[in-house]
Order: structure tokens, then C-alpha cells, then sequence
């Protein structure tokens, strides 16, 4: 028997591929990879396909309603490879994981008896032990949604390193904000930082396997607040800082953040750390304030303004992204004006915007005042034109630049090459597939709504 419950010959024989669909942020990517290395011990490999797999994990995402009827469609098509494998004698357990399974659990099992297992994103480390349970029963699906008091990061295996040049690394997690929309602080549970020390040790770890780029994630990422090795609380700032000293590591970036949370010491970051990419991730949500008063998002569109002409003062060439959303409760017209006028001040570089959709168990979903469909999908078409205009305007405005590119994987083309300018817009460039992994300088020559084209430019110095 192993410490976590799964016996050598359970792993063994019965469940040895494991297929997991991923929905979501790249929280879930993160997660997903760490399910493979807490179950590579156990005799699993990743599979491909779900077709013949042992067992199937859907590691889901309750952020919009969209999102959430995703899973109970794939749900279909997984009953049928399950029977067709019972069919054949073999068996196939069924898990969902993630924001929907923490919210939904029980709803989940009651719809779909295909499920064997559902565990909450706080309870993934228990996954061999949950499978030797779901193994032992028929019938019943088992269902661990605890919030446990043990952080599952003290459970989880040394990460094993990932296959790209680039790699995500949960620093923080979950959220105290309570924005009234949002199911994040339900699902995911109340704010934790991992200990510098853990945090330094995984970075090294990735980058002795190959990686270049860290993008460090959290739900609020910029309310990190860890143990330092120094017995000190360390901000974002001081850990970007002291990840800025590992050797190799050319690269870092964060998300998602918040306004609010925003120092004096993380502006001083993008100023002094060359290795902090000039891209940034804030969400904002809206440009009115009484809409923003509503949201509990604690933030004017002011003190936005004010936040981004500090950081541009920091790091003058520094992009902009956000998050936006339409047709809250209450959105009149003028609201709405308010946020074109907004994002027309600060020109995002790239954006992502959001019809609003009710959660259920957030304050938001029970506000008396929704917005018809009809005139979210009005203030989105407006709102989508205006953020394409200005993601056009910002990569045309790269076209003659030189600009480093870390080269990520083979392009479309034979001969191409794909990487990411310190911008994070992707761009193509012919160039020999030996030179995956190395920052090149390209010249960039084309500019199109979502990607730039360049070539080599080496005799110029990064
Ligand atoms: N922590 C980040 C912040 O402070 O804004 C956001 C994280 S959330 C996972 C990602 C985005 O989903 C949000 O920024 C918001 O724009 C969008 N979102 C969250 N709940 C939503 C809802 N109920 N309807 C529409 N969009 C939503
Ligand atoms: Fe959700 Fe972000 Fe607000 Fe937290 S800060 S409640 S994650 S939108």
C-alpha cells in the first residue's frame, strides 16, 4: 500500500490511462498538470484520446454559464466510450473536477450517473485515494467538495517539469475580494499564498527542465503575500524580484490581478526587473463607478486611470489587457458610455469582454434589474469593435520593430516558427526548428488583428 492509498496493483491493472479535458483559466492548466504528476506514480499515463482511457477527468470552469453546460455535453459523449467500454469488458471511471464540480456536486451525480468522482479544486490532492475508493464501489459516486485544512499544495509531488519553454505556476489562490458577480471566492475558497521557498524551489525545478518563461498565476496574484525565507511576508514585487535571480530564467509574467492590489513595491518591479515582461493583465470590468460601486469591485475607474499612468511612468513601453463586463444588473446607457470612454483613455493592447451571466449564489444573480439579452449582445458587438480597433492599432504599431521573440513550438507552415514577443502577441517567422527555446530578435514586417509576422534580425542585439 502507498501513503496514498492506491496499492501497486490497483494502479497496475486496473486504471493505467488517464485522459483530462481541460475548461477554463490556466489555473485549470496548472492544475490538470499537476493531477498527471500526483497519478504518474500510480502507473498512469496522460492519454490523448478519451476513447479507451482507464479514467477521464473534466477539470471544469464555472466562471459564465456557458462554461458550466459545456461539461454536461462532454458528459454525453463520455457515458457512450464508457458503455461501449464495459461493452468490451473493460471499465472506465468518470471524473469532474474543478469550479463546476466544487459548485454543482451533487447536481453533477444526480444528472449524469456516469460520474464516479467528483472532487472540488481544494481536494485534488487526495485524487489516488479517491480513486481507489471510486474502484471499490459501483454504483454510488463518491463526492469531495471539503474545503480540507491542510493546503493541498503541502500533498502535492514535486512538479515534474513541463514539456514547452514556457510554463504556468500557481503562486496564490483563491480570492477574499467577493466581487458580486464572481463564483471565484465560492469555489476556489478563501486567499493562500505558498511559501516563497516552495514557490523558488518549483521555478528552479522548471527551468532546470527547459523553461524560459514563467508565468506566475493566481486568482489575485498581485494579493500574494508569502512567507520569505527571510521569516518575512513577501509581496508580489520581492517574489518577482527573487525569481529574477535564477539563472535561465528570462522571462516572467503574472495573472490575474487586481486593481486594489497594485503597490508601491510591484510598480517599482516593472521599473527595476528587466526580466518582468512590459505586459500586463488588469481587469477593470467597467468604466462607471456606480456599476463598479455595484460590483463590489472596491475600485473607481479614477483610481484605475491613476494605477496605470503609475505603472506607465514605471515602464513607459508597458501593454495593457483587461477584462470587461457588459449588461450587469442595473447597466444603463450611460454606464455603459462611461466604459467605451474608459477604454478609449487607456487603449488595451489586447481585452477580453464578457457578457454578464448570472451565477447562481452571487449576490449579482438575484439583482432585480437584468439587462435583456438583446442589449448585452448590443453593448458587446460595440464594446468588441472599439478593443479589435486597438489590438490592431497596437500590433500595426509593432510592424518595423525589432522585438525579441522566445520561439515556442513549430508553426503552421513547414520552415515556421511561432513565439511571443515580450508583448505576448504571437508571431511567425521562418526560422529552423532547432531553435525552439532561444529569444531571437525578429524584424516584425506584417501586423494582423491577433498575430504578427517578422524574420530574423540576429545582427541586431537583443
Ligand atoms: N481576479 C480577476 C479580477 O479581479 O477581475 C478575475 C478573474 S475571473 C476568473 C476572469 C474574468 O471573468 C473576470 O475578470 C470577469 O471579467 C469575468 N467574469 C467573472 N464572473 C463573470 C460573470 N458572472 N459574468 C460574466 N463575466 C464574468
Ligand atoms: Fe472574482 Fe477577481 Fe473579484 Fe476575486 S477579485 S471575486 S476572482 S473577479
Amino acid at each position: 500500500m502507498t501513503q496514498t492509498g492506491i496499492t501497486e496493483r490497483t494502479a497496475q491493472d486496473v486504471a493505467k490511462r488517464v485522459f483530462i479535458k481541460t475548461y477554463g483559466c490556466q489555473m485549470n492548466v496548472y492544475d490538470s498538470a499537476r493531477m498527471a504528476d500526483l497519478l504518474a506514480p500510480h502507473g498512469f499515463v496522460v492519454a490523448a484520446s478519451p476513447r479507451d482511457a482507464d479514467l477521464v477527468i473534466l477539470n471544469t470552469c464555472h466562471i459564465r454559464e456557458k462554461a458550466a453546460e459545456k461539461v454536461y455535453s462532454e458528459l454525453g459523449t463520455i457515458r457512450r466510450l464508457k458503455a461501449a467500454k464495459a461493452g468490451r469488458g473493460g471499465r472506465m471511471l468518470v471524473a469532474v473536477a474543478g469550479c463546476v464540480a466544487q459548485a454543482e456536486g451533487a447536481e453533477i451525480m444526480r444528472r449524469a450517473p456516469c460520474v464516479d468522482l467528483v472532487f472540488g479544486p481544494q481536494s485534488y490532492h487526495r485524487l489516488p485515494d479517491l480513486i481507489t475508493r471510486a474502484l471499490r464501489v459501483t454504483g454510488t459516486g463518491i463526492l469531495d467538495t471539503s474545503f480540507p485544512a491542510e493546503p493541498k499544495f503541502d500533498f502535492l509531488p514535486e512538479a515534474a517539469a513541463p514539456q514547452g519553454v514556457t510554463a504556468f505556476l500557481t503562486v496564490q489562490e483563491g480570492c477574499d475580494k467577493f466581487c458580486s458577480f464572481c463564483v471565484v471566492p465560492y469555489t476556489r475558497g478563501a486567499e493562500y499564498s505558498r511559501p516563497v521557498a516552495r514557490v523558488l524551489a518549483e521555478a528552479r525545478q522548471f527551468v532546470h527542465g527547459g523553461v524560459r518563461e514563467i508565468t506566475l498565476l493566481g486568482q489575485n496574484v498581485n494579493a500574494y503575500h508569502g512567507e520569505g525565507p527571510d521569516g518575512r511576508e513577501w509581496g508580489l514585487g520581492a517574489l518577482i524580484r527573487g525569481l529574477a535571480e535564477l539563472p535561465g530564467l528570462d522571462r516572467i509574467r503574472y495573472t490575474t490581478s487586481h486593481p486594489r492590489d497594485v503597490d508601491d513595491e510591484l510598480v517599482a518591479a516593472h521599473r527595476d526587473v528587466p526580466q518582468l515582461m512590459p505586459f500586463l493583465h488588469l481587469p477593470v470590468q467597467s468604466g462607471s463607478d456606480r456599476v463598479l460601486t455595484m460590483m463590489n469591485r472596491r475600485h473607481t475607474a479614477s483610481y484605475y486611470r491613476r494605477i496605470t499612468e503609475r505603472l506607465r511612468a514605471a515602464r513607459p513601453d508597458l501593454a495593457l489587457s483587461t477584462d470587461l463586463i457588459v449588461g450587469y444588473p442595473g447597466e444603463s446607457d450611460e454606464d455603459f458610455l462611461a466604459t467605451l470612454d474608459l477604454v478609449e483613455e487607456i487603449r488595451f493592447a489586447q481585452a477580453f469582454s464578457f457578457k454578464y451571466s448570472p451565477r447562481p449564489g452571487t449576490p449579482a444573480a438575484s439583482g432585480a434589474a437584468q439587462v435583456t439579452e438583446q442589449v448585452k449582445s448590443e453593448r458587446l458587438a460595440a464594446l468588441q469593435l472599439l478593443l479589435a480597433r486597438q489590438q490592431r492599432e497596437f500590433n500595426e504599431s509593432c510592424v518595423g520593430r525589432v522585438l525579441p521573440v522566445l520561439f515556442e513550438k513549430p508553426g503552421r507552415h513547414e520552415g515556421q516558427l511561432v513565439g511571443r514577443t515580450p508583448y505576448l502577441q504571437s508571431v511567425h517567422v521562418a526560422a529552423a526548428a532547432d531553435r525552439i527555446g532561444e529569444i531571437v530578435p525578429a524584424l516584425i514586417s506584417g501586423a494582423s488583428a491577433n498575430s504578427l509576422s517578422g524574420s530574423l534580425a540576429e545582427v541586431i542585439s537583443t
